[in-house]
């Protein structure tokens, strides 16, 4: 007897090689193939006579097929197969295009139910390439109703997957309801099975918006258990709590006076989320995420100074060598600028540098506040704290990368060799350690790690950002003493969908640019119009200045992408620019090419470099002025917007070309939003209006299945998830009230791969 545990193979009629395919896309049971959903539906549930059909709609007709035949076209060699249907009204001509196969199961005198358009042929109207089925074989599965339409990959087409749907439909009541009664009851959920029944043969229209919103209710809602558990998991490990008390608040504030600019509310905020974190002694876990140049290495760096200054360790892990360095630069210039505050910042201190929370109208009166540091704090007993506080003009910085060790001591940066580093750092003799990978190799022990920074975070696995956050500093009782982690990346994700994607983290934005950045032109470029901009360019580049190119994005292929980048690399060094030098960057180059590339970019010895999208985010180069995109409407408007922001960065007015050669009107209406708009966030919203969450950079790589992310916009449902995934969560008891449930969540996170 079937069940849903049934192996596909022995489902009737499915031989080895579908078995294969199935495979493939991971359905290996019976139930499996219950949880392959459609994605959409043909229409096919207006049934009309033959004498009512109107020009251009699509329908179902009903009758018997009173003559068939193949018919050859004589000027293109096509197969015909035309058919003449009679119901009580009259005739209608059907066709379909090389399928002449057609004629084994139609035949004449059969009764069949065609769906398709209506079209206008010379002897009239007919249907064209009409989905049919043979009358009397039970309920329709192809015309006369809303039709599934699956995902056709590995050669699975969503007819075959109807037939066989079918077969396994009659054992969705076994599928075992797994959400507690209560939800559903209050959520005013269809039951599981009847959700599964009509995701696939919908009733009517109303039925599949039912049984998607109960399956997406399910996917979201397991998202958001596995998310908040994770955090739970996260929080029952301790962390060094670390005081913000009048000397660290001092150090602080004399830091914040030494900066050239002050600093934005958005990072004003970020800090003392940050630093209210660090009070508690629950490890923090948070993201901040802000556009590029929005300042975010500073946020780090100042919080960094509470956890110096009470005698730990900070960790500072960039994805490259060139960020890293560049991070390292920043720390030296501002940590050693300490003593020289500069006069013109009155009013640049810690009462309005820091506020107490995020409220606008508290922002006034925090001004008045006086910071509190915490009674009692406790530390376990086995950490060892650095006994002499050195103050930040002292703060001992390293480099560590796989090329480079580095530090800076006393006022000066010198090499250092990396075994004597690796000892310093052990020792506790270093502070703040910033670097690569290097710094999650086992070589690398740390003193007494309290923080633990991750730039660009989505560029590290999850396993190696697991290293950085798991870094044991001491275990009391069997309870771990943890880093607190920030994790940060210019990829901006609406508030909103950043709560589900990344439940199991705290939010904190950077949604406000420092202050006299200067505007980056964006212009759009016609075809007819490349020649003035490669002139401009060139003049560009003759004042000094360099160029970024970047090469269109092909998702389905990185082999034609890196071909594409280089004919265009070829094409600027042979034709275009003679003169100029020329470099390339593309995904398929080795970590250590990509590295040498962009370092000579940014040491100047390039002045154009033609990249794919992997070009570096973070990166820092002052002196490049343009910004020139290839098949701009390829990209997602906060990609492009990210793009923008590589140059711009110093003194120089800057650029960004979008070219295109689409002449589609939507596309330049899109396109247009990045002339009016330079805030990551406003674009990203209209990403996901205009393409959906699917198209957000980061949501993508998120693993979250299919309906959940095609629902990240219904705030509606979102709430309602959040709030019952809340209520269970609270009972704080591991789920042991509902096996069902805490089954089918192993279950999912093993399927989902969360990123
Ligand atoms: P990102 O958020 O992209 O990592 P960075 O931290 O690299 O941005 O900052 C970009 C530049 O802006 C750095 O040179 C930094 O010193 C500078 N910066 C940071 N905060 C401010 C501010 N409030 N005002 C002016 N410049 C700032
Ligand atoms: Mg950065």
């Amino acid at each position: 007897m079937l069940t849903i545990k049934s192996k596909i193979s022995e489902l009737p009629a499915i031989g080895p090689a579908y078995v294969k395919k199935l495979h493939k896309v991971g359905i290996k049971t019976a139930g499996d193939l219950l949880f392959y959903f459609p994605f959409r539906y043909d229409d096919f549930s207006d049934v009309k006579k033959n004498s009512e059909l109107e020009l251009g709609e699509v329908v179902t007709v009903v009758g018997k097929i009173v003559d068939i035949q193949n018919v050859r076209t004589r000027k293109r060699k096509m197969s015909l197969t035309e058919a003449l249907i009679e119901d009580e009204s009259g005739l209608i001509k059907a066709i379909w295009f090389n399928q002449p196969f057609l004629t084994r199961n139609l035949k004449k005198g059969i009764n069949v139910s065609l769906s398709g358009k209506v079209v206008f042929a010379q002897d009239g109207f007919q249907i064209s390439n009409p989905s049919y089925e043979l009358l009397g074989s039970g309920q329709s599965l192809h015309t006369a109703r809303l039709v599934p339409i699956y995902h056709e990959t590995e050669g699975l087409s969503s007819k075959w997957i109807r037939a066989h749907m079918k077969s396994v439909l009659k054992l969705a009541g076994e599928v075992e309801e797994f959400l507690p009664t209560s939800i559903i009851k209050n959520q005013n959920l269809l039951s599981l099975s009847e959700a599964i029944l009509q995701i696939h043969f919908p009733d009517d229209e109303e039925s599949t918006k039912d049984a998607k919103r109960r399956l997406a209710f399910d996917e979201l809602f397991l998202v958001q258990l596995y998310m908040m558990m994770q955090k739970k998991k996260w929080q029952e490990n301790k962390a060094v709590k670390i005081k913000f008390d009048k000397k660290i608040e001092k150090d602080i504030k004399e830091f914040i006076k030494s900066l050239p600019f002050k600093l934005t509310n958005a990072q004003k905020i970020s800090t003392w989320n940050i630093i209210q974190d660090f009070e508690k002694n629950k490890p923090m876990n948070r993201l901040l995420e802000g556009d590029v140049g929005s300042g975010k290495t500073l946020v780090a760096l100042i919080s960094s100074l509470a956890v110096i200054g009470s005698g730990f360790q900070v960790a500072f892990m960039a994805p490259t060598e060139i960020l890293a360095r560049q991070h390292f630069e920043e720390a030296v210039k501002r940590f050693s600028g300490i003593h020289t505050p500069n006069p013109s910042q009155e009013g640049n201190s810690i009462k309005d540098s820091i506020v107490l929370n995020n409220s606008v109208e508290s922002k006034k009166q925090n001004l008045q506040v006086r910071f509190h540091s915490p009674k009692g704090t406790m530390e376990p007993s086995n950490i060892k704290i650095n006994s002499i506080w050195r103050g930040i003009g002292v703060c001992k910085i390293a480099l560590l990368t796989g090329s480079e060790s580095k530090i800076f001591i006393g006022g000066k940066t010198e090499k250092i060799n990396r075994v004597k580093l690796l000892e310093k750092i052990k020792k506790g003799e270093i502070d703040l350690i910033i670097g690569t990978h290097s710094l999650i190799q086992k070589k690398v022990e740390f003193h007494n790690l309290a923080y633990s920074v991750i730039d660009e975070q989505h560029r590290f696995g999850i396993e190696q950002r697991g290293k950085l956050q798991n870094e044991i500093i001491g275990i009391k009782d069997g309870i771990k003493t943890v880093p607190h982690l920030l994790s940060m990346t210019a990829t901006p994700i609406p508030r909103t969908l950043a709560l589900t994607v990344y439940g199991d983290l705290d939010l904190s934005l950077l949604d406000e640019m420092p202050k006299g950045r200067q505007k980056i032109i964006t212009k759009l470029v016609a075809p007819a119009n490349r020649k003035l901009a490669y002139k401009f360019i060139g003049e560009q580049v003759q004042k000094g200045r360099q160029v970024f190119v970047i090469c269109p994005l092909i998702e389905e292929s990185d082999i034609l992408e890196v071909r594409s980048a280089t004919e265009e690399y070829e094409k600027l060094k042979n034709q275009i620019y003679k003169n100029f030098q020329i470099g390339l960057l593309h995904g398929k180059m080795k970590p250590k090419e990509k590295e040498e590339v962009m370092h000579k970019f940014s040491q100047g010895e390039l002045d154009i470099l033609v990249s794919t999208s992997v070009v570096e985010v973070g990166i820092d180069i002052p002196n490049a002025s343009v910004m020139l995109i290839e098949g701009s409407d390829r990209f997602g408007l906060a990609q492009l917007h990210q793009f923008r922001g590589r140059v711009g960065r110093g003194k120089y007015q800057s650029f960004c070309f979008l070219f295109t050669d689409s002449t589609a009107s939507k596309t330049h209406q899109r396109l247009k939003a990045l002339i009016r708009s330079d805030n990551g966030f406003e674009l990203a919203e209209q990403d996901l209006k205009i393409r959906g969450p699917g198209e957000l950079v980061g949501i993508r790589q998120s693993g979250i299945p299919d309906l959940a992310m095609a629902s990240l916009t219904d705030f509606e449902l979102i709430k309602k998830v959040r709030y019952e995934a809340d209520k269970i969560i609270a009972e704080n008891d591991n789920l042991k009230k509902y096996p069902k449930l805490s089954e089918k969540l192993k279950k999912f996170t093993k399927d989902v791969h969360f990123e």
